[in-house]
């Protein structure tokens, strides 16, 4: 049953079969865990293909898969989830890693060398900072942020300022960016990619998809080149497993995948089986999740004690944002951040208060999450920059859940209330 052949198949129809074969594993109905290191050959010859094809000593022949052969390498859960995953962003090929920070470090690592410059968004998740501010120049890689209101004549003329213009090799983009949901143009920093490129060598573009994908925004067929994930949140959607994806074209994911497999930093065969679970579920529970959040937002934005709500939904209908909002992304999501009357205070006595939502980092998950960025999240950031990017100490982030939506309203009135 493959998408196109007879029918074209949205991926939540495929969800449940695409990739997985009954009669190989005893007419089972689900993908069994495939919880081995080694596979055994039928012959010695049939190991020696299975590792040509693997190692890139010559191409595969017509209709020839990479056989299974060790578990760094591939796995059955890892290979369907990623057949999978490839439906959703409609990618060539995809990766699971261990984490999302090993997905995102894996990419940053196999497309940067000394001597070249890394454009970056900002902010990024703190995770993602700190390697490209505190482990990237120690291997002599140049670093330059810019923020999401700079348009693509200043974006370019930070570029020529800094000197590095010329050794640009990759842009790495998170929008909406965490915590407070600034949107980035991905089809702009394309053209500065294009612009940038000299002869082969291009400038890649690699978006961090986590907070919209990767159902909502599909950096791919806006230009990008790469798509990272971090699986935790919306892909796993349970608060109950740590991983990472990263897809792209077959060509770039087959340097990826070779890092992959000289780092060891794969997913496990249970992680494979836990996502693939995850995903049969995906689109319900983040239709849910966004439209409850939709409802999240118009109450806090009424709200006296209130000052500013961050939600993609809430953008205003003049703004340039709202033009990208309209061309990149097929929903407001299910993250909401807003600014309490106050500051830390009166942020933490709403957050003390919560009877339903969980106090917690980490969203997209099928319960509400409320955390502080400032003091958790973001806390690594230098105070100024904080300041500057609005992580301020009245900010306050809630991914939303599952729940009933009053149920959700009801407990944030009740813990406002305790202001
Ligand atoms: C959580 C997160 C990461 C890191 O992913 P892990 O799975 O925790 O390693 C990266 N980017 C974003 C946007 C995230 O929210």
């Amino acid at each position: 049953m493959k998408p196109g052949s007879k029918h074209n198949f949205k991926p939540e129809s495929l969800m449940m079969s695409h990739g997985y074969k009954p009669e190989l594993s005893e007419g089972a109905v689900k993908c069994p865990i495939f919880q081995t290191s080694t596979f055994v050959f039928k012959t010695a010859e049939e190991g020696k293909a299975h590792f040509e094809v693997a190692y890139g000593i010559r191409e595969a022949n017509e209709g020839e898969e990479m056989g299974l052969i060790y578990s760094r390498l591939n796995n059955p859960d890892l290979e369907i989830l990623e057949d999978r995953l490839c439906l959703w962003d409609g990618a060539e090929a995809c990766a699971v890693f261990e984490s999302g920070m090993s997905a995102i470090t894996t990419v940053l690592l196999e497309f940067l060398k000394p001597g070249d410059l890394l454009l970056y968004s900002k902010p990024v998740y703190g995770g993602t900072d700190h390697f490209i501010n505190t482990f990237l120049p120690k291997i002599g890689v140049h670093v330059l942020g810019f923020k999401p209101d700079m348009n693509q004549e200043e974006i370019d003329a930070l570029i020529k300022n800094s000197g590095w213009g010329d050794h640009l090799a990759l842009i790495y983009v998170e929008t909406p960016a965490n915590p407070t949901n600034s949107i980035i143009d991905i089809e702009m920093c394309v053209s500065l990619a294009q612009k940038y490129t000299k002869g082969d060598d291009r400038v890649l573009v690699a978006v961090d998809n986590t907070y919209m994908g990767p159902l909502w925004q599909h950096p791919l067929k806006h230009g990008a080149d790469i798509v990272m994930y971090s699986a935790t949140k919306y892909i796993g959607g349970h608060s109950d497993v740590i991983a990472g994806a990263v897809l792209s074209s077959a060509a770039l994911m087959g340097r990826i995948k070779a890092l992959r497999t000289f780092l060891g930093n794969m997913a496990s065969p249970n992680t494979g089986w836990l996502l693939m679970r995850s995903l049969e579920t995906l689109k319900i529970r983040m239709e849910q999740q966004a439209f409850n959040a939709n409802k999240v937002a118009v109450f806090l934005k009424n709200h006296p004690k209130v000052e500013k709500v961050y939600y993609l939904g809430l953008i205003q209908e003049d703004s340039k944002n709202y033009e990208i909002y309209k061309r990149q992304y097929l929903s407001s999501g299910a993250m909401v951040s807003f600014d309490v009357k106050g500051g830390e205070k009166e942020a933490f006595r709403f957050l003390n208060n919560l009877k339903l939502m969980k106090l917690a980092v980490s969203l997209g998950s099928t319960e509400s999450l409320a955390e502080h960025p400032a003091t958790m999240t973001h806390a690594g950031i230098d105070p100024v920059e904080k300041q500057d990017m609005g992580i301020t100490d009245k900010l306050v982030r809630l991914s939303i859940g599952v729940e009933y939506y009053e149920d959700i309203i009801w407990d944030i009135n009740q813990a406002l209330d305790e202001i």
